[in-house]
C-alpha cells in the first residue's frame, strides 16, 4: 500500500515474531520499567526494579476479533496476537469478502466467527468473542465502538478514540451502561523506553522535567487514501500522529496541560485541502514548563526529548514513536540494557490483564478522551491565528 507509514516500515521481523517478548504489568497509568534491567540507568533510579510478568487472575485468554482487516490491523495486530498470552485472535469483522476468506484460512478463523458489518451484531451471541478491536478510520471509532458494547463485548478502539469529545462522551457512556471496558489502542504506554520517561515524570529522580521536544511526522503516500479525507478522518497529522506527542507531554510531565497554542503550515494545499498537513504546538502546564511538538504528513522525523531540572540531564529517544527499533539515550549515553518488546502483545495482554482484575490500564477510553479535549483545544488555537486557548 502506499499510504505506508513510516511507524512500520522499520520491520526487525526478529523482533516482530519474537515470542519472548516481555509483557509489561499495568496498574493505573503505567507500570515502572517493567522491562528495564540495571546497569547504564543506574542514574536515573531506576534500576533494581523488578521485572514482573503479567497476569496476575486471568484463567482463560480473551478472544479478541478484529474489526477492519487493514494495514494495521493484519500488519501488526494478528500478528501481535499470535504471541500474546492472554488473548488470541478468535474473530474478523470486514467489509470485504476476499479478506474475510484469505484472513480467516490464514488464522485459522472459523467462517462462524467472521462478520460482515451488515451482520456485525450477531457477534453478541458469540461466545468465542470477548474482546472487539475497532481499526476502522477514525469517523467509524463510535458506531463500532458503540454497536460491539452494545452487544455485550469489551471494546479497544484505535487512536484518536473519536472525533471529538462529545463523540468520547457517547462511546464511554454507552460502555459503561452496558458494563463493557473501553480502552485505547496506545501501544507506547506498554513500551519501556516511553516507561522510562514516563517514570522520571513520576518520580522527579532527576528532577522535574524542565521542557519536552517531540517530532511525529511522516510523508503520507497516496492522495486518494482516508486518511486526507475530513469525513473520514477527522482531521489531519495532529489526530494521527500528533496524538503520540500529546500523549508522551503528558505522561513525560505526569500532568493535565492548561493551555496550548498552536500554527498551522501548509506546502502542499491541493493534497492537503481538507486536513492539516503540519502543525506546531505548545502544551503549557501547570508549572509553567512547555512541551514543544511538531508533527506533518509531509516530512519526517521521529524524536523525544526530555530535560530535567536537577543536572539538566537529557533524555533522547530516536525513532521515538515507531512500533520498533526505538532507541534511547540518557546525557548521549545509550540505554543500551532495555529490552525490545512487542508492544502491540503487550498492550493488549495489559489491557485484558485489566479487564480480569478489574484496575485501570492506564488506556482507558477517558485518556482517549482528554487527548481529544486537548485536540479541540489546539485546533481553536490554529483557528485564531495561535492565540493561547486554556483548557478548564
Ligand atoms: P487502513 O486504511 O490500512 O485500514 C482501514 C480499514 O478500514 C480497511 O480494511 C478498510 O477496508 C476499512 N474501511 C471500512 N470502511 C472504510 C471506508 N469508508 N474508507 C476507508 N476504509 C474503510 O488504515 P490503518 O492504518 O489500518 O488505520 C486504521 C485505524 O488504526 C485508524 O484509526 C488509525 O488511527 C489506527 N492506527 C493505529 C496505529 C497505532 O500505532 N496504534 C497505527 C496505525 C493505524
Amino acid at each position: 500500500m502506499t499510504d505506508v507509514c513510516l511507524l512500520c516500515t522499520t520491520a526487525t521481523s526478529e523482533l516482530e515474531m519474537n515470542p519472548n517478548f516481555q509483557p509489561t504489568n499495568s496498574r493505573r497509568k503505567f507500570i515502572r520499567t517493567a522491562a528495564l534491567g540495571a546497569g547504564s540507568l543506574l542514574t536515573t533510579g531506576l534500576a533494581g526494579q523488578s521485572t514482573k510478568s503479567i497476569s496476575s487472575g486471568i484463567d482463560k485468554r480473551y478472544g479478541v476479533a478484529l474489526v477492519g482487516l487493514g494495514q494495521y490491523a493484519m500488519g501488526e495486530l494478528a500478528p501481535a496476537l499470535q504471541f500474546t498470552k492472554n488473548a488470541h485472535l478468535t474473530g474478523f469483522a470486514s467489509g470485504t469478502e476476499e479478506k474475510r476468506v484469505h484472513y480467516g484460512s490464514q488464522y485459522k478463523v472459523p467462517a462462524s466467527n467472521i462478520y460482515n458489518y451488515a451482520d456485525f451484531d450477531q457477534i453478541a451471541t458469540n461466545e468465542d468473542i470477548d474482546i472487539i478491536y475497532v481499526v476502522l478510520p477514525n469517523s467509524m471509532h463510535a458506531e463500532y465502538t458503540i454497536r460491539a458494547a452494545e452487544a455485550g463485548k469489551h471494546v479497544i478502539c484505535e487512536k484518536p478514540l473519536g472525533l471529538d469529545v462529545a463523540e468520547c462522551d457517547r462511546m464511554i457512556d454507552v460502555c459503561e451502561a452496558n458494563g463493557v471496558t473501553l480502552n485505547v489502542g496506545y501501544r507506547l504506554h506498554f513500551e519501556p523506553h516511553h516507561q522510562v520517561v514516563a517514570h522520571l515524570g513520576e518520580t522527579h529522580s532527576l528532577g522535574a522535567p524542565s521542557y519536552m521536544r517531540a517530532e511525529c511526522c511522516q510523508v503520507i503516500g497516496d492522495p486518494n487514501q482516508w486518511r486526507l479525507k475530513k469525513a473520514l478522518a477527522g482531521g489531519g497529522a495532529v489526530y494521527d500522529i500528533g496524538i503520540y506527542c500529546i500523549q508522551a507531554a503528558r505522561y513525560a510531565m505526569n500532568a493535565e496541560p492548561v493551555a496550548v497554542t498552536a500554527q498551522e503550515f501548509k506546502t502542499d494545499p491541493v493534497k492537503f485541502a481538507e486536513v492539516d498537513e503540519t502543525v506546531t504546538f505548545q502544551l503549557e502546564f501547570p508549572s509553567g514548563v512547555v512541551a514543544n511538538s511538531t508533527c506533518s504528513y509531509n516530512t519526517h522525523g521521529h524524536t523525544l526529548r526530555v530535560v530535567y531540572s536537577k543536572n539538566n540531564d537529557t533524555l533522547d529517544l530516536e525513532n521515538a514513536f515507531y512500533y520498533r527499533n526505538i532507541s534511547g539515550f540518557i546525557n548521549g549515553r545509550l540505554m543500551d540494557n532495555i529490552r525490545p518488546v512487542n508492544q502491540q502483545a503487550a498492550q493488549i495482554d495489559a489491557i485484558c490483564d485489566s479487564i480480569s482484575t478489574g484496575t485501570d490500564s492506564g488506556v482507558s477510553g477517558r485518556e482517549g478522551r482528554q487527548d481529544m479535549k486537548i485536540i479541540g483545544a489546539l485546533y481553536e488555537s490554529i483557528g485564531i491565528d495561535g492565540k493561547r486557548v486554556s483548557i478548564s
